[in-house]
């Protein structure tokens, strides 16, 4: 098997150039900068349905859909309108407007595990919140969060955590106060006995245990259910509460998200991503009592200029509306799962060493004969070189992939049959190379 010829970078790389004048490695967010993949960065100009284009006119396929929010792909017609209604009329007012609540209406009455929500800019914003509240609302400090699980970059939460931080061989920042990471407990996925442990060590002052609904920022970490209901107990039992970050995972398990999937009850959820249709939005939401303490009702201060923005309500509400209609996600996980089980039988019947895991309309590949990655620590770092590999190859070939082996794949509502006959075959080709 012989490489594809590389695509045309010339005016990513002349962008490229230019961003790195203005911007520290030349990008606004770390896991953009192509580092652990082949080449420079694609600078992209646009999207249209399941397809992006970048600077240099090259089209692809698009399976990272901005990292998850785009689960009606790009440029969906719904929410174009109504992000384009909205426009004329005011981009913000720093006042409260109905949007907020028709967004919130629709979330909360389709949703059975938070009674109250507030809305954020940002994934991490929503987390550093929940936090606050957790915090504020149990009067202790510690909290506890597994190896690999990515949350923002709060600096509480930038303690061996996934995502862009795991790409760099890293898991934690420099510029987090010690005294902050002290109060930050970190424990593998899926360990027991760790957890008793910790709750046995740290009696009455863990305020809560923060978990990504389903684990996908370091790689795609199934959990057990029987693990998540032990973790439920556990933290009722120490009067510590349960935060489920479902930035990820939120509208994009089901419209309920990882709280109906475990059949579990977080006391607080994060969501992002999706929430926002594209757009900067961020939410938390509790019970009615929990939220109770964020101000002005109660004394956990949290606020944001832009928090509630019409623009990004207009986008979510368009979303959660397509999101809401009947066999939405039936049919959008029975995609994802003939698209995955195809290439499943392609690797079985080659005996090639990768792993294809995945839930809903997420998945990873892993370079790895193991059956199941349960734990960060359970991801061989070499096995990236395979990813880079296929990587690149995929690019030629017209299929975009996030540029990290540690990140999912999303099948968005405007992935084709045809789009994803097509992206399995060059696939196939790219696993040919890989293992050739
Ligand atoms: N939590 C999880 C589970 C995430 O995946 C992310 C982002 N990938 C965040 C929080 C942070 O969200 P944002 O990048 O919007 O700040």
């Amino acid at each position: 098997r012989t490489k594809t010829a590389d695509i045309s970078r010339e005016k990513s790389a002349q962008l490229f150039e230019k961003a790195k004048q203005y911007f520290p490695g030349g990008v606004n967010s770390p896991v953009r900068a192509f580092k652990s993949v082949y080449g420079t960065p694609l600078f992209i100009e646009r999207g249209d349905k399941a397809h992006i284009w970048d600077a240099d006119e090259n089209e692809f396929i698009d399976f990272c859909c901005s990292w998850g929010p785009l689960i009606l792909g790009h440029n969906n017609d719904q929410i174009r309108e109504a992000v384009t209604a909205q426009l004329s009329k005011g981009l913000s007012f720093g006042a409260p407007t109905a949007l907020e609540n028709e967004l919130a209406e629709l979330i909360i009455s389709n949703n059975r595990f938070i009674e109250k929500i507030r809305f954020v800019s940002s994934g991490t914003e929503a987390v550093m919140s929940a936090i606050r509240l957790a915090r504020g609302y149990t009067k202790r400090d510690k909290i506890v969060k597994f190896e690999g699980c990515y949350h923002g970059h709060s600096d509480s939460l930038l303690v061996k955590a996934g995502s862009g931080l795991v790409t760099f061989g890293e898991t934690s920042s420099a510029g987090v106060p010690k005294a902050f990471a002290d109060e930050t407990i970190v424990i593998a996925l899926n360990d027991k006995e760790a957890l008793t442990a910790v709750f046995d060590q740290f009696k009455d002052q863990i305020a809560a245990v923060i978990i990504e609904g389903v684990p996908a920022n370091n790689g795609l970490l199934l959990q057990t259910k029987e693990y998540i209901h032990y973790l439920r107990e556990i933290t009722t039992q120490n009067g510590a509460l349960l935060i489920f970050d479902e930035v990820i995972t939120g509208f994009r398990l089901g419209f309920e998200g990882a709280a109906a999937y475990y059949d579990v009850q977080p006391d607080i959820i994060t969501y992002g991503k999706i929430i926002g249709g594209g757009m900067p939005v961020g939410a938390y939401g509790a019970s009615k009592e929990l939220m109770s303490c964020i101000s002005p009702d109660g004394s956990v201060y949290q606020a944001g200029t832009l928090s509630g923005n019409p623009v990004a309500m207009a986008a979510g509400i368009a979303t959660c509306k397509v999101l809401t209609q009947p066999d939405f996600y039936k049919n959008l996980n029975a995609k994802t799962e003939l698209f995955v089980s195809e290439i499943r039988n392609y690797i079985e019947e080659k005996n090639y060493e990768v792993k294809i895991f995945t839930i809903a309309s997420i998945f990873w590949f892993a370079f790895t004969d193991q059956e199941a990655i349960l734990k960060a620590s359970e991801i061989d770092p070499n096995s990236m070189e395979l990813y880079k590999l296929m990587h690149r190859e995929l690019l030629n070939r017209g299929i975009y992939f996030g540029p990290s082996g540690y990140e999912v794949g999303f099948i968005s509502h405007a992935h084709t049959n045809e789009d994803l006959i097509t992206a399995k075959q060059h696939i196939f080709a790219a696993l040919d190379l890989v293992f050739g």
